[in-house]
């Protein structure tokens, strides 16, 4: 494989979740990202029903528990985050109304016009971002809430090297004003968007994978694959500190009119 030019989808789904295990994220964000969105959003209460789809190990669905009533489910495929996520809310306290389960963001398991609110950061782009945010309408109530983090660039132009780099790993991301005209058209009420300050890649993303990225690999000792995945992550992050200017996650809120 050249690690120049391999993607995060050319490795072991295993692999990954294993480097991702060690982590309390599996993606840019943190918990103050996490309450400023919830801000806009209005009228939960106990009797609420949430999904955090893709919901990882749970670190943003703890924060978003702590800072809001209601009855939060996170759905994930991988078991190994969703047994992680269901430690986590023990450990908290939050068994009650919080609850991991293994399931496909594609086909979430709850009924049509159900949920108060739908969360996701840094996942939608397992779906593609105009399919999930369609069907995950059809989730909500009239007047419900979509909040979700999406890769975006910041300007009309780029340079090469990260063009391709975010073309190939995700064909999807574009500029924010498209994504915001796909959710109007998709029949939601923008409510606000912001971008992910850049604390929510270096410190809550790549620094604490510096810390694990050793015991990763003590734990494939002379494994091609998993040093090929640490460099390939390595990249990700020297990429992200060359190029911050052009790209980022962006939280957006959203409301369901019609
Ligand atoms: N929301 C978490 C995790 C983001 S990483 C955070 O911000 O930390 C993306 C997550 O999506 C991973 O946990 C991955 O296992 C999950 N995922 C990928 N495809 C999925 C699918 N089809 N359905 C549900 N979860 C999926």
């Amino acid at each position: 494989m050249n690690n120049e030019n391999s993607s995060i989808y050319d490795f072991d789904l295993n692999l990954i979740c294993d480097y991702f295990s060690l982590l309390q994220r599996q993606g840019p964000g943190s918990p103050e990202a996490t309450v400023k969105a919830l801000d806009f959003i209005k009228g939960l209460d106990e009797d609420s029903l949430i999904a955090d789809l893709g919901c990882g190990s749970g670190g943003q669905t703890m924060t978003l528990a702590q800072h809001t009533p209601g009855k939060i489910t996170g759905v994930d495929l991988f078991p190994k985050f969703i047994g992680m996520f269901n430690q986590n809310a023990r450990r908290l306290g939050l068994e009650k109304r919080v609850q991991g389960l293994v399931g496909d963001m594609g086909n979430p398991p709850f009924e049509p016009g159900s949920l108060d609110l739908v969360w996701s950061e840094g996942a939608i782009y397992n779906v593609g971002f105009e399919n999930g945010i369609k069907l995950w309408k059809t989730f909500l109530k009239a007047g419900g809430y979509l909040a979700l983090t999406e890769a975006c660039w910041f300007s009309e132009e780029r340079p090469a090297e990260i063009h391709n780099f975010w073309v190939d790993a995700y064909p999807e991301i574009d500029t924010i004003p498209v994504k915001m005209a796909q959710l109007q058209k998709a029949g939601y009420a923008v409510k606000a968007c912001f971008v992910l300050p850049e604390n929510c890649w270096t410190e809550h993303f790549f620094a604490p994978q510096k810390k694990t990225q050793p015991l990763f690999l003590s734990n494939y000792p002379s494994n091609e694959m998993a040093e090929s995945l640490v460099k390939n992550m390595r990249r990700e992050a020297e990429l992200y500190d060359k190029y911050k200017e052009y790209y980022g996650y962006v939280f957006f809120i959203a409301q369901k009119t019609v």
